[in-house]
């Protein structure tokens, strides 16, 4: 039921609210609090049109009234969300403490978009927080979320950042402002760990056919759709942390809150791309332990999926270690479909269209010289890609086993069918010339909260085709002036 179809100002929307149609433990309704002085910083056009969404109603003050919480759709139902997490290994009740679901839009192809508001107020789920979001993090999340999208990686996706005209007290006052998130869905791991500890089996239930209908439909009707339901997500967590993994990026807070059933990235906080090739990077100031490293990153979302096969136990079998048993074995799945995806991912990003399982020791040996000269990862890739194996901007030209290694990656490449060119350019596709850098990213966000907002446009602009190779690009395939311990935080 799209209540908002022909209504003046607000023609494109088809909004649905099949989440409001769960048991209501999962959910709280909620109206956004309006803000005093709502102003559009960032629209993201390309998105909006895929929703069918209209850009001159965007940017109308309705629209814009929209997006900062000021007014609400006729017919719209705006609900804040309830679901628990493990947060760093301990179990808590969560939900929404500062976003608001506004309802489901259903595009022009067919397909259903949650669109989210975040730092739209305080809700029943907000704790000791203010509902509020800073100016800073929801560009950042829009930067991030937009170049993951660009590099082709499942993502939530930004909408809109509109500023609020209200400041917010953090360590020091900084601009409010609401991002406009847009998911295939925002159920988490923790939205089941939520039904499990909070709701009925018949909840539970409820919740895993809501998603079998929002990601999994083909499973409708058939013998074990909550099983194959496990084994989809799965699946698909097993594609984006090799995907993560292949391009440097550090989520940063994979608790159980911050895995969807989707299998999209979620949660732009403390995130950020790795420069120095290090399995231990971390860049989250709360992390201290190093659990979120880059290279735990496999492991921490094996630890959440069993959080969810848990969750989802009684409804895998009557006999509960028959169920147990079921869960294990669907998780034992994920190392070798990871290791296919990332080997698969690696192969190519070495030219490589035909891998054998012999190419991990190929790919392993560049890692381990990567590692010990202390290169970078994205530019030593683009280096290779560029053709030139001996450059002296290659920063293990000279490290120990270097030439060893180059001779039988190129002896590998011989043996292939295909030549050198459709090798390079198969790493051309594989290996991003641009990723969001981080001084590279803060450097826009310090303008944009100047009110310079060309340098995001710019870096917006680059990020959006990051395998395009080309001259504009250059200026953001610099390093930073020194491998300095960047630091992320998160909830701003
Ligand atoms: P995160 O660390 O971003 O995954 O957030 C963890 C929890 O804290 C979620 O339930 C958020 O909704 C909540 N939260 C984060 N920031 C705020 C805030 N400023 N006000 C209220 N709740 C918040
Ligand atoms: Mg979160
Ligand atoms: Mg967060």
């Amino acid at each position: 039921m799209s209540g908002q179809t022909g209504v003046p100002g607000f023609a494109g929307w088809r909004l649905e609210h099949s989440y409001a149609g769960l048991p209501s433990i999962f959910y709280t309704r909620q109206e956004p609090e309006p803000v005093r002085a709502p102003q559009l910083v960032l629209l993201n056009d390309a998105l909006a049109e895929g929703l069918g969404l209209r850009i001159e109603e965007l940017r109308s003050p309705e629209g814009i009234g929209l997006l900062s919480g000021c007014r609400t759709l006729p017919g719209s139902r705006p609900l804040a969300q309830a679901y628990a997490g493990h947060q760093f290994g301990y179990f808590t009740m969560l939900g929404d403490g500062r976003a608001l679901l506004l309802g489901e839009q259903r595009t022009p192809e067919g397909k259903l978009m949650d669109i989210q508001l975040k730092g739209s107020g305080r809700t029943p789920y907000s704790r000791s927080g203010d509902g509020r979001a800073a100016l800073g993090p929801m560009l950042r999340e829009y930067v991030i979320s937009e170049a993951m999208h660009g590099l082709g990686i499942p993502t939530t996706r930004s909408l809109a950042v509109v500023t609020t005209g209200q400041p917010i007290q953090r360590e020091r006052e900084l601009p409010g402002a609401v991002l406009t998130r847009v998911a295939a869905s925002h159920l988490r791991v923790g939205t089941f760990q939520f039904a499990a500890a909070k709701g009925s089996p018949e909840e539970v239930r409820a919740l895993a056919d809501y998603a079998v209908e929002r990601h999994d439909p083909d499973l409708r009707g058939t013998d074990q759709p909550y099983l194959a339901l496990l084994n989809g997500v799965i699946s698909r967590q097993a594609s984006l942390i090799a995907s993560w993994q292949l391009v440097g990026f550090v989520h940063g807070v994979m608790n159980t809150d911050n895995m969807t059933i989707s299998g999209e990235t979620i949660d732009y906080g403390p995130c950020a791309f790795m420069d120095t090739y290090d399995p231990a990077t971390v860049f989250s100031s709360i992390d201290s332990q190093g659990r979120y490293a880059y290279g735990n990153q496999p492991a921490i979302a094996v630890w959440n999926l069993a959080r969810l096969a848990e969750a989802l136990l009684p409804l895998l079998h009557k006999d509960q270690e028959r169920a147990v048993a079921l869960a294990e074995q669907a998780l034992a799945a994920f190392s070798d479909l990871y290791q296919q995806h990332w080997l698969a991912g690696m192969s190519r990003k070495l030219g490589l269209f035909h891998p054998v399982p012999e190419d991990e020791k190929l790919v392993s040996g560049l890692l381990r010289i990567m590692e010990t000269a202390r290169a970078d990862y994205t530019h030593t890739f683009r280096l290779l890609t560029l053709g030139d194996p001996e450059s002296s901007r290659l920063q293990i030209a000279d490290a120990e086993g270097y030439g060893e290694w180059l001779s039988r990656w190129q002896e590998r490449l011989g043996r292939q069918p295909e030549s050198t060119e459709q090798a390079r350019e198969l790493m051309k596709r594989s290996n991003p010339a641009v990723i969001p850098r981080n001084h590279r990213v803060e450097e826009a966000l310090d303008a944009a909260e100047q009110g310079e907002l060309a340098p995001l446009h710019r870096l917006l602009a680059a990020l959006r085709n990051p395998y395009a190779y080309s001259a504009e690009q250059e200026p953001y395939t610099e390093l930073p002036a020194q491998d300095c311990a960047y630091r992320t935080y998160c909830g701003t």
